[in-house]
């Protein structure tokens, strides 16, 4: 069990203001593990202040030089390395991600996003000089955009949120980040990583809290910009407020993409990749391509692969190292999960493999690798985020069958195309449209930018194209 009984607010461990808490309870037991206080909105409003202070402190971290505040983000980094098997734990019995998983990104993610920005920020310098072209000169300044409310899902909750921690805090912000609630142990050790790095007092603030109080963050005078990681829904409130408010908002949110199989493709070769490429993390993941688009010429070989790939993998509790498919984060988004499944059969398609809860598992939120055959793309289940382990096999004509199928989708997040020559794969990639896309696998690199088109939301994260959101722009003329 673990019990924390305090909010990390202006770096300090203080007394809540408010009396709520969240209890926090294992998708693979059912059990209760921990408890945390629920931030109120007072408690945000005493964030947002501290904030607000360290960034406007005159000889604070927003003027500090960014080689400065690289070593303290080495710090910090260094300090999460030595906490990586206490986070992936408090990943994996939260969230029921397979430790295999949380240890592959959860500990991995952080520590890099943080190096990275920091040399980055360290490397490049604030300001460039520019000839004007009515005579003098111009200098160009990138300053911190201020004080950002970053609000985070419970799927990746360290990687998503590093995503915005490490370009904030290396550009100079400072921040008010948001847990969500089903994920809020990983964040106190974050915190106690943070604290022992030396961030000055308010450069980072937690408040674990649900989405009224994420509303509040979002409205909050203090706030210079928000980042959001989450459900379109919620995007699409949060970019109302903002937009009333004008105030800067990134928003990476849902997605429904496609997995491109072109005539040529070994998929039973390259079956690991493919598993990252579409069933990470027990399907609860943006990115996955969820939508594997299947020649016709080999329509029924593809469906047996996949179909015997998903009944092989290994069903469990997420705290086994072995586990390769975990349980869904709570009831509620398992029972979601099936009732989408429900939808695929009342609308025709056909279930090869899964379709329930696998045998033998009385406790734990668990859905079984479901793969539907046979599926229109308008189909609800080939339209709608699942946000679960069930794939869709869509069969394609050709090639512009295949693209035209992708693109029909209000989402443009990742995809991937599979097939043994990587140089046309690129070819029918660069006519998808989304924000990202594999060849022969999807990875996620921190040097390339990463976001959506259509309702997969709005800016970039990652690769230097990440820090933009963070900063702004300064035109300082100098007369001839
Ligand atoms: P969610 O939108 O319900 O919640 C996400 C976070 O936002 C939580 O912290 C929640 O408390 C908060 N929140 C919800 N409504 C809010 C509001 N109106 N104002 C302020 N805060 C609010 O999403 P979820 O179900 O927790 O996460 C899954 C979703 O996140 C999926 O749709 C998934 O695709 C998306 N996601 C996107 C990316 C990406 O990078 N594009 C990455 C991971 C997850």
């Amino acid at each position: 069990m673990s019990d924390y009984r305090h909010l990390y607010i202006g770096g300090e461990w203080v007394t809540p203001r408010g009396a709520s808490t969240i209890t926090l309870v294992s998708p693979s037991t059912e059990e209760v593990i921990g408890s945390v206080p629920e931030a109120s909105e007072a408690d945000v409003d005493r964030a947002v202040d501290a904030a607000r202070a360290a960034f406007d402190d005159p000889t604070g971290w927003s003027r500090w030089s960014p080689a400065d505040r690289a070593a303290v983000l080495e710090r910090f980094a260094a300090g999460l390395e030595t906490r990586a098997e206490a986070i992936s734990k408090a990943v994996s019995s939260q969230n029921g991600m397979p430790l295999q998983i949380s240890q592959a990104f959860e500990t991995v993610f952080p520590p890099l996003l943080l190096r990275y920005y920091g040399k980055l920020v360290s490397e490049r310098g604030a300001e460039e000089r520019r000839d004007a072209m009515f005579g003098g000169t111009t200098v160009v300044r990138r300053e911190p955009i201020g004080v950002v409310g970053a609000i985070v899902p419970w799927n990746f909750p360290q990687a998503l949120a590093f995503l915005k921690i490490a370009p904030a805090l290396a550009s100079g912000c400072t921040m008010v980040l948001k847990p969500a609630p089903e994920t809020v142990l990983d964040s106190y050790v974050m915190a106690e990583a943070a604290a022992e790095a030396g961030l000055p007092p308010g450069v980072m603030n937690i408040v674990p809290a649900g989405r009224e109080v994420g509303a509040h963050l979002v409205a909050h005078p203090g706030v210079d910009k928000i980042a959001f990681t989450g459900s379109t829904a919620a995007g699409r409130a949060i970019a109302e407020t903002c937009g009333r408010l004008l105030r800067p908002v990134t928003l990476e949110l849902g997605g429904k993409s496609a997995a491109i199989v072109l005539p040529d493709c070994d998929l039973a070769g390259s079956l690991e990749s493919f598993f990252g490429a579409t069933l990470l993390n027990n399907g609860q993941t943006c990115f996955v391509g969820t939508r594997i688009l299947a020649p016709r010429s080999r329509y029924d070989e593809i469906v047996e692969t996949i179909t015997a790939f998903a009944s092989s993998l290994n069903v469990g509790d997420a705290l086994d190292p072995t586990t390769q498919i975990g349980p869904m984060v709570s009831a509620r988004q398992r029972d979601r999960v099936e009732s989408y499944i429900d939808k695929g059969k009342a609308e025709g398609a056909r279930i090869t493999t899964g379709g329930g809860r696998p045998a033998g598992r009385e406790r734990g939120f668990f859905v079984s690798p479901t793969v539907f055959a046979d599926v229109d793309n308008r189909y609800t289940i080939a339209q709608e985020e699942i946000f679960g382990p069930v794939l869709s096999v869509i069969p394609y004509t050709d090639e512009d069958d295949a693209v035209r199928i992708a693109n029909d989708s209000e989402y443009g997040l990742g995809g991937s195309v599979w097939s043994a020559d990587p140089e046309h794969a690129t070819d029918v990639a660069r006519r998808v449209r989304t924000g990202s896309i594999g060849i022969n696998s999807y990875v996620n690199d921190p040097v390339s930018p990463f976001g959506g088109v259509k309702a997969s939301g709005l800016g970039r994260e990652m690769g230097p194209e990440g820090l933009a959101g963070y900063e702004t722009l300064k035109s300082i003329y100098q007369a001839p």
